[in-house]
C-alpha cells in the first residue's frame, strides 16, 4: 500500500503532457501548486496540461492546455436566441455550434434575404425576440456571423407568444398560443417544438 506513494517510476517528466488524476508526486517532495490537487498525500493533476516540476522551490504545477476555442465557422449550424428583430434584420445570440454548447459570446445576424427562397415581407413574420432559432453560418465579417435559414431543417425551433410569452404551437393556420389564443407567423424549422435544446 504505502510503497505506491514513493514510486518514482510512474511520475511524469518535466513538461510532459498529463491528464486529470495523473500522479505527479507526493507532498513530502513537492508543494502542490496551480492545476494540482492532493489526495491522501499524493499530488495529482487537476487539469489536462503540461506539468512543471520546479525542483529549486520544490513545487509542482500543471499549466492547462489551451484548446482551440469553439467558434462559429462558415457552414456550421448554430442554435441561438433572437435578441432583437427589426424590419430587415434579426440579431441572434449563438449558444450552440454543431450541437455543442459554447462558452464564448457570439452574435449572429439574419438578414431578411437569407430567411427562405421565397419573398418575405417583414422579419416579424420570421422570428421575434426570445425565439430559439437554428441557422447556418454563411459568412463572417468583423466578428458578425451572418446566418441563413434557407433550408427545411432551419428556422425557429421554439417560439414564444409576443403577447403572453407562452410557447407557441405550430398549427395549420399559423403559430397558435394555447394560453391567449393569439396567432402569429414564424419561419419554422421542420422539427419545430420537437427538438431538445
Ligand atoms: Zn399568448
Amino acid at each position: 500500500m504505502g510503497s505506491n506513494r514513493s514510486s518514482e517510476h510512474s511520475k511524469p517528466k518535466d513538461s510532459q503532457f498529463v491528464l486529470p488524476g495523473e500522479r505527479l508526486g507526493v507532498i513530502e517532495e513537492f508543494t502542490p501548486n496551480a492545476g494540482t490537487y492532493v489526495k491522501e498525500g499524493v499530488i495529482h493533476s487537476g487539469v489536462v496540461g503540461k506539468v512543471s516540476f520546479d525542483r529549486q522551490n520544490k513545487r509542482v504545477s500543471v499549466y492547462p492546455l489551451v484548446h482551440e476555442a469553439l467558434v462559429p465557422k462558415v457552414g456550421t449550424t448554430v442554435l441561438g436566441q433572437v435578441t432583437g428583430a427589426q424590419a430587415e434584420n434579426a440579431a441572434v445570440r449563438i449558444f450552440k455550434i454543431d450541437d455543442k454548447p459554447i462558452s464564448g459570446v457570439f452574435s449572429g445576424i439574419l438578414h431578411i434575404s437569407d430567411v427562405q427562397q421565397s419573398y418575405v415581407e417583414s422579419m416579424s413574420d420570421v422570428c421575434k425576440p426570445s425565439d430559439i432559432i437554428r441557422a447556418r453560418v454563411i459568412s463572417v465579417k468583423n466578428q458578425d456571423y451572418h446566418l441563413s435559414t434557407k433550408d427545411k431543417d432551419l428556422g425557429v425551433v421554439y417560439a414564444f407568444c409576443s403577447h403572453c410569452g407562452f410557447t407557441l404551437e405550430s398549427k395549420r393556420q399559423g403559430m397558435y398560443c394555447p394560453r391567449c389564443g393569439k396567432i402569429e407567423r414564424r419561419k419554422t424549422a421542420l422539427d419545430y417544438g420537437k427538438g431538445i435544446l
